[in-house]
């Protein structure tokens, strides 16, 4: 049924090509990917209950998650287990390969704001359909703040645009306003895990109180889990109860 409103809620006024295969027979709604394509896409197996850190090397395909199938967590990882994150508790939903590596980019730079909304959506249905074994719902979402220099570059935020979707199906308040991100930072991937933490000391503040509140952060790309670390942090110290990460793509941490 949701698979149907899925489907049906991704049709824009243009027939469009699929984003990977350029097929456009098989468009049933002009969504950015055919259905082939959708259903063929990679989803990570279990994942570490804190951080979504995968714990197993093999990938499941989208096609038998649609309907019902929750995300499978039931353990943590050892770097968890040593180290304990301000974040409580982290969904990811893809693995950071092939086709989710190219949609990034082509949503970062090249304006594909279609397939960041196909993509939140695919993140809200499996959100619903893990919601039964989750403790709570969060209380608001917060997509992780750009820099405002960045963010005039590129005209949007695109952890902002997959949060949209996750607000409306699930129907939980979206806080853009919540967070702030006060220093322009370089691309993470550049920099060591020491580098990283350093570039994101006091790199947000928040906006206001949010005490006892469970706060859910939206990203894009999740690596070594600094960013999110360096927010709920920040989060916390302003009175948060609980935070949850909900990251497009989870890629394994360099060891
Ligand atoms: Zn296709
Ligand atoms: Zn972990």
């Amino acid at each position: 049924m949701v698979y149907y409103w899925l489907k049906n809620s991704l049709i824009s006024l243009l027939p469009q090509p699929c984003l990977l295969c350029g097929d456009l027979d098989h468009q049933e709604a002009d969504s950015a990917l055919c259905s082939p394509c959708l259903a063929d896409l990679p989803v990570l197996g279990e994942t570490c209950l804190r951080c979504a850190n995968p714990l197993e090397s093999r990938f499941e395909r989208l096609e038998g998650f649609l309907e019902e199938s929750p995300l499978l967590q039931i353990r943590h990882c050892g770097q968890c287990l040593k180290n304990k994150p301000y974040f409580d508790h982290s969904l990811a939903f893809f693995p950071y390969a092939h086709p989710f590596d190219y949609f990034i980019h082509a949503i970062k730079f090249r304006s594909k704001l279609a397939i960041a909304s196909l993509l939140g959506q695919l993140m809200a249905q499996q959100i619903s359909n893990t919601a039964s074994l989750l403790d709570e719902l969060p209380d608001g979402l917060l997509p992780v703040p750009l820099h405002p220099s960045r963010q005039r570059e590129r005209g949007y935020n695109q952890s902002l645009e997959l949060a949209r979707p996750i607000a409306k199906l699930l129907k939980i308040p979206l806080l853009n306003d919540l967070a702030q991100r006060t220093k322009a930072t370089p691309p993470q991937s550049s920099l060591s895990l020491r580098q990283r933490k350093q570039n994101l000391k006091d790199a947000f503040i928040i906006n206001y109180s949010v005490k006892d509140r469970h706060i859910a952060i939206i990203d894009d790309v999740m690596t070594t889990g600094t960013t999110v670390n360096a927010l709920a942090k920040k989060l916390k110290q302003a009175g948060a109860r609980r935070i949850s990460v909900w990251c497009l793509c989870r890629a394994e941490p360099p060891s």
